[in-house]
């Protein structure tokens, strides 16, 4: 491991020779951490909760891939609806357009689970574990001792059994939390796909907490690579103030301090998790964490100097101008929000709560019999709701319908698949050899549903 701090001209985590750099961010308090962390609280209970809070029977929250079913707090989605889908994607590709563009990288420090889960819950068992940045650092680079080993282990495990845990909530998502819960307790051969599936999550989440760390924000994350098109100069950013900090000049107790602000105490330094140091200006390893502003502030009162040398600021009041928090990027990205949210509820409000599909049977469709013309459907019916569904149908009086059955039962959140029959007199059939036909689906009596299939007869 190298001892050298990193040239600034390179990724900060990449040591000489390109080796990794290894960091040791130091422990600080201050105003937006305490905010920091109770956010991170919610959004933790948040992931670990919600898949065991039922709405209408159903998972708050389910992407189940393999069966093509998706439920968001109560509202089922098949692969039918997924042009609602497409709406709320889009919607939460420009939010995060806007949001850049107008709060820089707010998600990245304050939502993204990389940094929930690495700031808050496995770096503050590192600290508890092996103390602080001097300590750790002293500890990586001593020699294997039982106490190194006793840490060691003790951190790993820790930090495989919350990676199995994290693993399993996902699976949660994918799965539904009653098939995690019956996996559990069967052997794995029984449920082997999932079960490859959970150890390789589990897996790469030890690796990334555990060894990546800060290079997935930096090296690994796509977002950090495109914020350079979407921030600009009135983007709020966390940023060092150069005039008011320079020229830097070390603070001694009891002398005037001549020069600016910054002591060059390196503190913000110190506590930076991706190893920058602010007062070189807006870079893309900045994840806007804000523990270079809490450090900072602390030395300030320290030194009896105003709060806000490092501070969530813009380029252009870095420079004296105003910020402008309205302006020709933002307002299309706020319309285009607008109209994609909007499209997406009308979309939402006109979901159907069951379809229906007529598919022309494959093989013999058409046949005469008894002086009828007879073409054969299969009637799908997919019941989308937490409720059976009975429905029958009815066609034109010149046409009759044939099913095994009069009318059909779908199961809550279940497809049905009947075959369907419909026949007319061949004296009476269209010499073109083609009619069109209505179909009319009732439930309770009311016309839910119409559909137009078309009959195919001999033509002459
Ligand atoms: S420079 Fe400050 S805000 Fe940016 S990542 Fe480092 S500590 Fe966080
Ligand atoms: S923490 Fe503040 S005072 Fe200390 S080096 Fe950084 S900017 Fe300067």
């Amino acid at each position: 491991m190298t001892t050298t701090h990193p040239v600034k001209e390179r990724v900060t985590t990449i040591g000489e020779g390109g080796r990794r750099f290894w960091l040791y961010p130091a422990q600080f308090r201050g105003f937006w951490l305490k905010r920091r962390q109770w956010v991170s609280v919610i959004l933790i209970a948040l992931f670990f909760v919600l898949p065991w809070i039922k709405i209408n029977g159903q998972q708050a929250i389910l992407l189940n891939v393999a069966d093509r079913k998706f439920v968001f707090f109560g509202l089922v989605f098949w692969p039918q609806d997924l042009y609602i889908f497409w709406f709320f994607v889009v919607a939460a590709v420009v939010g995060i357009f806007l949001i850049t563009a107008q709060w820089g990288r707010l998600w990245c420090g304050w939502a993204c689970p990389q940094t929930v889960f690495l700031e808050h819950v496995f770096r503050r068992i590192e600290r508890w574990i092996e103390g602080d940045a001097t300590k750790r650092k002293r500890l990586d680079r001593g020699p294997l001792t039982w106490e190194k080993i006793r840490k060691k282990t003790l951190k790993l495990s820790i930090f495989a059994a919350i990676s199995i845990h994290f693993a399993n909530t996902v699976l949660c998502y994918f799965a539904g939390s009653d098939h995690v819960v019956y996996m559990t307790f069967h052997a794995p051969e029984a449920n082997w796909n999932w079960f490859m599936f959970m150890a390789f999550l589990s897996f790469v989440f030890f690796a990334d907490f555990a060894w990546f760390r800060e290079q997935f924000c930096i090296i690994a994350c796509p977002y950090g690579r495109f914020q350079s098109a979407l921030l600009d100069e009135h983007s709020l950013i966390v940023g060092y103030d150069a005039r008011r900090g320079e020229p830097r000049g070390k603070w001694r107790k009891g002398q005037v301090h001549t020069s600016g602000d910054c002591i060059d105490c390196n503190r913000c330094v110190a506590v930076c998790p991706t190893g920058i140091d602010i007062r070189m200006g807006l870079q893309m390893e900045c994840v806007n964490c804000t523990a270079c502003i809490d450090a900072c502030d602390e030395m300030m009162r320290k030194v009896n100097r105003p709060e806000g040398l490092i501070r969530y600021t813009s380029v252009r009041q870095l420079d004296q101008k105003n910020r402008k928090a309205i302006r020709p990027r933002s307002i299309i990205y706020s319309a285009l929000l607008l109209v994609l949210l909007s499209c997406g509820m009308w979309a939402l409000a006109h979901k159907r709560s069951f379809t229906i599909q007529m598919l022309r049977s494959v093989g013999e469709s058409m046949r005469v019999q008894d002086a009828k013309v007879i073409n054969q459907f299969q009637l799908k019916i997919a019941n989308q709701t937490a409720d059976p569904l009975v429905l029958s149908a009815n066609v034109p009086q010149e046409f009759e319908l044939i099913t095994p059955l009069p009318q059909w039962k779908v199961e809550p959140q279940s497809t049905s698949v009947v075959p369907v029959f419909i026949a007319k007199p061949i004296s009476e059939f269209s010499h073109t050899g083609k009619e069109k036909v209505q179909l009319q689906f009732k439930q309770d009596d009311q016309v839910v549903f119409e559909n137009q299939v078309t009959l195919i007869g001999p033509s002459s």
